[in-house]
Order: structure tokens, then C-alpha cells, then sequence
């Protein structure tokens, strides 16, 4: 059985993204890790930064335990998050600690700061860990750098409104209703996403999401990924090996395609 860790930026950035995915994978009796750098203590009105804190790890754990995965912040502050050594040694004990053989992390390309640094440190840290001399913490490096992958932005979309096309789909129809209730657990943000992001139906955006991915790969629901494989990063499918016949290949794209 395969070691799967999720690094993304903020409480439901997974669920919103991956946990279709990540649901087949526990099914398939994979060890999941989910992390999240922030506890997203940004993201509120009504709660000071502390109680937001305290309510978002509760509702991340709440989330991850629905498919038997651990959970773990890594403790950064929201719109905080940066690549510099401090975070980089941070997030390779991290990684170290989980012992990863595929580290599923955000898109480089994202609507939102911490998404794309997140995504950067996941990146630099997975190639640190295998390096013995780089000292983090009490956890062993790895033997190798695990296999790397990225998520879809949100809405498949730079910041500048550029399409990213992703390497495969996973065809989460199955799953769908599991990624619901995995989302569902972050109750507390469904007020705050309304607000900051004009988004009343919080559950109904990502099922929509879902769909337009599945147009993509010819199916109801998918999600996107792309593999990192450049050296001296592994480059053998081995998250499209354990997900088996869910892989679907692109059946609709033009990079011209502005339609959600
Ligand atoms: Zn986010």
C-alpha cells in the first residue's frame, strides 16, 4: 500500500479540489495524509483569529477522518505563506514525517498567494527531504523524492483567466458524494465564502466544478492533475498506477474554450 500525502493552503482547498480522488484512493486502502499550511484563521468576520483557528482544524480533521486520513496544519498564517528557508525546512519535516511516496500538492498557477507558494514550498521541500544533510528536525530523510503532483487551480484558471490543462482526470463520480460530505465538514466557512467569494451555494460550486472537469475527460465528475516529472523528480505514473481504470485522458479541449 502506497503513502499519499495532500499539502494544499487552507482548510477545504482539498476537499474542493481533490478529495474525490483521494476518497477512491482510501477506498482502495492507501494511507492518506491531508495537510494544510494555514488554519485559514484569515477567513472570517465573526470569530477572532484564534477561535477561527481552532473551529477550522477541528472541521479539516472532522473532513479527513470521513475517509480514515490523518490531518495536520503546518501552522503558517494565512497570506502568509512564503518559500524561504524557515517554511522550506518546516515543510520538509512535514514531509519526512508522512514518508510520502506521492505528495499531492497545489497548482503553481492559482487565483491566491498561499496557493501558489504552497505549491512552490511542496515542490522544494520534496526534493529536500531526500537530502540527508538537510537538517530539519527529528524525522529521517527519505530514501528518494516522492512523486509529484498538482491539483487543479481553482476554476482551472490563472489569475489571468488562462485555461491550465491538466495531464489526466480522475473520474470521481462515485465519489462525489463523499467529496460532499468531506467539504460539508468545513460548516464554518460556507458564511465567509458567501461573502468574500460571492458563492451562496458553497456545495453546489464545487459539484459544478466537478462537472465541467467531467465534460472534459468524457465523463459525469472529474478532477484535473498534472505530474511534476522533471528531473531529477521521478517521472513514472504512480498515482495513475494505483488509481487504475478512474485515469481518463483529456476527450474535450481547445485552448481557446472560454466556456466554464
Ligand atoms: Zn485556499
Amino acid at each position: 500500500m502506497a503513502a499519499v500525502l495532500a499539502i494544499h493552503a487552507h482548510p477545504d482547498d482539498i476537499e474542493t479540489l481533490g478529495a474525490g480522488t483521494l476518497a477512491l484512493l482510501a477506498k482502495l486502502g492507501h494511507r492518506i495524509t491531508l495537510v494544510t499550511a494555514t488554519a485559514g484563521e484569515g477567513g472570517a468576520t465573526e470569530t477572532t483569529p484564534e477561535e477561527t483557528a481552532r473551529v477550522r482544524q477541528g472541521e479539516a480533521a472532522t473532513a479527513a477522518a470521513i475517509i480514515g486520513a490523518d490531518y495536520r496544519c503546518a501552522g503558517f498564517g494565512d497570506l502568509a505563506v512564503f518559500n524561504d528557508d524557515a517554511s522550506r525546512r518546516r515543510m520538509t519535516e512535514l514531509i519526512r514525517e508522512a514518508r510520502p511516496d506521492i505528495v499531492i500538492t497545489s497548482s503553481p498557477v492559482d487565483y491566491h498567494p498561499d496557493h501558489e507558494a504552497v505549491s512552490l514550498l511542496a515542490r522544494d521541500a520534496c526534493f529536500a527531504s531526500s537530502v540527508p544533510n538537510y537538517r530539519t528536525g527529528a524525522a529521517a530523510a527519505l530514501p528518494a523524492i516522492p512523486h509529484l503532483y498538482f491539483m487543479d487551480a481553482i476554476g482551472g484558471r490563472s489569475r489571468e483567466g488562462e485555461r491550465i490543462r491538466p495531464d489526466f482526470g480522475v473520474d470521481i463520480t462515485n465519489f462525489l458524494e463523499t467529496k460532499r460530505r468531506m467539504l460539508m465538514a468545513h460548516r464554518s466557512q460556507v458564511a465567509w465564502v458567501a461573502r468574500q467569494h460571492g458563492i451562496d451555494d458553497y456545495a453546489g460550486s464545487m459539484v459544478s466544478w466537478g462537472e465541467r472537469r467531467g465534460r472534459d475527460f468524457g465523463v459525469a465528475y472529474a478532477e484535473g492533475f498534472r505530474q511534476y516529472r522533471h528531473p531529477p523528480y521521478p517521472a513514472t505514473p504512480a498515482l495513475q498506477d494505483l488509481l487504475g481504470e478512474a485515469v481518463r485522458q483529456l476527450a474535450n479541449w481547445t485552448d481557446t474554450d472560454q466556456a466554464r
